[in-house]
């Protein structure tokens, strides 16, 4: 969007320092066509220098009147989303009425019709800065107020908002007043919703989701409310504040570009988690973990929110690190911190060796659209990490008696990292400043490394991070099994007291008699990279599905990916490892990662293309011994999934298409699952790559079921067909039409195939030639999708690096783009490495 302004830290502090907003009433009128819809601000607010200047901020498609203390503004005023506001008053009223309009891409205020019913559905992300194409207003997180928000919408629509509200009239719906929240977490959800609603402490829940998906809610309903009342349970227990909105209600909405948003008591998820489709239990567990991430803000984020979006982490690290603990301690998910060491974590190693890295903790963040940009691995994965150091080094009680201090202070306001800082070195008595410059200021991981009975401890960086965590010293059974001999607590200082002398190597004492593989980290406490000793690594090779822990077993996973992308171990020999140790593995967490990263990163990148037939051959191998493994097995449902979609995934001749035919006319994997509609878009995909299934065949399944999923299933087909008009076709829509964010991305994970690698060369070239004015033409969430899904990652040679550096040398690219395009090169550079690693 042109009209796009960006709000700097300095002139938010200046406009902060002007103003004390008190209330906003906000109404707006969803009936006015699909095209826009009407939105009238009302805010009062004080000014501390009467007779001052500044302005609002409002998007708007066409904005129809400015009223400030009563005198009529000139609304052609309006330049770049900012409304100039002039000889402000002590106390000040302004109304500001617009035409608004609905979005496609996920933010402001996003409209979809449900192609299974024809149904209409409207919800707002107000995030960062896309307040301001809803109502107008003072848009930065230190300027809050007290909502209160009245809807019009069709007569059989229900509205749900951040407080309590009822229909006065039908289809008028008044909200209670709010208490002062931040303008970036005002929402509604509107539509012919369907509900289920309940009670937990005194606090009314309630779930929606479209019309479409009544049933798919109603069936896993009570699952969700139990995970959700686990969560209030804990949070109680903890926080000395209670629960501090009056409603509690998690809308599943369509085309969502995160998660889900912690919008006070109007939490808003990406509807793929009411799962349609059969779904492993790691993904029921992901759910649980996402509704208690949002749970977490509700304090961390929403009582107390940051300053400004320097601060970031604070919001983030938090929720996310008490989303694994929670979930572990309070629900069913027991595992919680295996999915953390297998799927999440290497999100923030991956991001944090990357040269767009940044600390946890940034010192400054000039402005929004850099405040985006670090919405990240780094903000999540490593800032869950760190604060899970942090509680190891300050212990539980004392790290939530300082949660609780910093609560208690800024109930309802603002607060800075240096507040919470404050808070936890009064707890504990201990210099958690310093521990913070360390962990939380600087960027980059730590490598531990076994060498000669000493540990190596090193960054790219030299900042030595102090970490708390264990050894693990394994020997030989009479059996051949492994064991775990002795586990031994480590505290390595790093540089938290000061500079360490010599090269900062640590002794470690020596293991008992017998063992075979010595493992750091090996209850993956800590987040660092590890390098075994040359013995111990011998044994991994020979037996890591033998060691017994499957976390252990995750940080050894862990520590060969990492070798792989660092160019230390030849992507042979990782598929190596896959085929010895995967067929036994009962972890459905590592089984998912492991065959993830063989053959996203390993197969389609980072082995030469001749190669690729038979490291597909290998993967293929492997997902049918665990086939096998898991027939007529029930308890192994999650695993047998995970082999299913690895067969589709890896089906690369004549006889792997005729196989997927015979499941999708049979409708069935033989000994099961029964497809569903997942499994029948994905073997239609692949088959479709393989140019084994066309155009009929698509528009059948999409017959058959005009879902949503279904469109975007057709979408990624038609994307992977082998032929010139099928990849043009593609190209025009992702480049130049209006695709939806959600169509977008599917079309994109079919356009680029690495075995039709001839055919998309000429596509490769263009790709950087294009990438910059699309992006730019479509906004932040889309040039996401863009440097992504539509990267021609498995395209990972000299001059693919070469393309994409020059395409980084253009000035216009926006900071989105350029910041996607910053991390795809380091992932081709590091494919094309290990490629070269192979013709060694
Ligand atoms: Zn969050």
């Amino acid at each position: 969007m042109s009209d796009t302004s960006i709000l700097t830290r300095t002139e938010a502090a200046e406009r902060h320092r002007l103003l004390d907003v008190r209330t906003v009433r906000l109404d707006l009128d969803l009936t006015r066509g699909r095209e826009v819809f009407g939105s009238t601000t009302v805010i009062r607010f004080a000014c501390t220098t009467p007779g001052a200047a500044t302005y609002v901020d409002v998007k708007p498609a066409a904005l129809h009147r400015v009223l400030l203390n009563g005198r009529e503004l000139d609304v052609t005023a309006l330049r770049d989303g900012r409304f100039p506001l002039t000889d402000l008053a002590a106390d000040n009223e302004l109304t500001v009425e617009a035409d608004m309009a609905y979005s496609h891409t996920g933010e402001g205020m996003h409209r979809f019709t449900d192609p299974a019913d024809g149904e209409d559905y409207a919800y707002t992300q107000s995030f960062l800065d896309d307040g301001p194409r809803v109502f107008a207003s003072f848009d930065q997180p230190d300027l809050k107020a007290r909502y209160t928000v009245s809807v019009t919408a069709p007569q059989q629509w229900t509205v749900v908002g951040n407080s309590l509200g009822r229909q006065t009239s039908p289809g008028r719906w008044e909200f209670d007043p709010t208490p002062a929240i931040s303008s970036y977490l005002l929402a509604v959800v509107a539509g012919p919703l369907h509900s289920v609603r309940a009670e937990h402490d005194g606090i009314p829940l309630g779930l929606h989701c479209r019309r479409s998906l009544a049933a798919h809610l109603d069936a896993d309903a009570d699952e969700l409310l139990e995970i959700t009342r686990q969560g209030f349970d804990h949070y109680h227990r903890v926080f000395r504040h209670r629960y501090p909105f009056d409603s509690y209600d998690q809308c599943f909405v369509p085309e969502f570009n995160a998660g889900a948003m912690e919008n006070p008591g109007c939490v808003t998820l990406r509807d793929e988690y009411v799962f349609r489709s059969a779904v492993t239990d790691t993904r029921r567990e992901e759910r649980a973990m996402v509704v208690i991430h949002e749970m977490a803000h509700m304090w961390f984020g929403d009582l107390v929110t940051m300053k400004w979006w320097d601060d970031l982490w604070l919001n983030e690290s938090f929720a996310e690190y008490m989303a694994y603990s929670v979930t572990a301690a309070s629900t069913r998910f027991t595992g919680a911190w295996t999915g953390f060491a297998a799927d999440r974590k290497p999100w923030g190693y991956d991001a944090d060796q990357r040269p767009s890295t940044h600390p946890v903790a940034p010192e400054t963040v000039e402005d929004t659209s850099q405040a985006l940009q670090n919405f990240d691995g780094i903000s999540y994965a490593k800032g869950a990490a760190a604060l899970r150091q942090l509680v190891a080094w300050l212990g539980e009680e004392t790290f939530l008696a300082g949660v609780n201090d910093y609560f208690d202070a800024h109930a309802f306001g603002n607060a800075t990292l240096d507040d919470l800082l404050r808070s936890l070195t009064t707890a504990s008595g201990r210099d958690v400043h310093a521990w913070a410059d360390r962990w939380l200021r600087t960027s980059g991981v730590d490598t531990l490394r076994v060498t000669d009975g000493r540990i190596e401890h090193t960054s790219a960086d030299g900042a030595l991070r102090p970490h708390q965590l264990t050894a693990g010293h394994y020997r030989r059974t009479a059996d051949g099994a492994l064991e775990l001999a002795e586990r031994v607590p480590l505290d390595l200082p790093g540089h938290l007291l000061g500079d360490l002398p010599g090269d900062g190597a640590v002794p470690l004492d020596p293991p008992a008699d017998g063992t075979e593989l010595t493992l750091l980290n090996d209850t993956d406490l800590s987040y660092v990279k590890i390098r075994l000793d040359p013995a111990s690594w011998r044994t991994a090779r020979s037996s890591l599905g033998a060691v017994p822990e499957e976390l252990a077993r995750a940080v050894l996973w862990g520590a060969a990916r990492d070798q792989v992308r660092d160019g230390e171990l030849a992507p042979g020999e990782y598929l190596r490892l896959v085929a010895d140790h995967l067929p036994g593995e009962t972890s459905v967490h590592l089984v998912d990662a492991v065959l993830s990263f063989a053959r996203d990163f390993v197969a389609d990148c980072a082995v030469p293309p001749a190669e690729r037939p038979a490291a597909l051959a290998e993967l293929a191998r492997v997902c049918r011994t665990l086939l096998r493994r898991t027939e007529g097995e029930p308890d192994r449902t999650g695993l047998r999934l995970v082999a299913v979609r690895g067969v589709i995934a890896t089906a690369a001749d004549e006889n792997g298409a005729a196989e997927l035919r015979d499941w999708l006319a049979a409708g069935t994997v033989p000994g099961g699952p029964e497809l569903d509609p997942d499994l029948r878009w994905q073997l239609l995909a692949r088959l479709c790559v393989l140019g084994a299934a066309g155009e009929p065949e698509i528009a059948a399944e999409l017959a058959a079921d005009p879902s949503d999923t279904s469109e975007q299933g057709a979408a990624r087909c038609r994307a992977a067909l082998p032929d010139q008009a099928a990849k043009e076709a593609a190209w025009q829509a992702l480049f130049h039409g209006e695709l939806s964010n959600y169509l977008a991305a599917a079309t994109a994970k079919g356009l680029w195939q690495p075995e039709q690698a001839e055919l998309l060369d000429d596509l490769t070239t263009r790709y950087f030639k294009e990438l910059g004015p699309a992006a730019a033409r479509r906004g932040p969430a889309l040039a996401r999708v863009l440097t992504t899904a539509a990267f021609p990652a498995f395209a990972a040679t000299d001059r693919t690096v070469r393309a994409a550096e020059a395409c980084l040398a253009d000035p216009d690219l926006t900071v989105a783009t350029r910041r996607g395009l910053v991390d795809q090169l380091d992932t081709l550079r590091r494919a094309a490495r290990a490629r070269a690693l192979t013709g060694q």
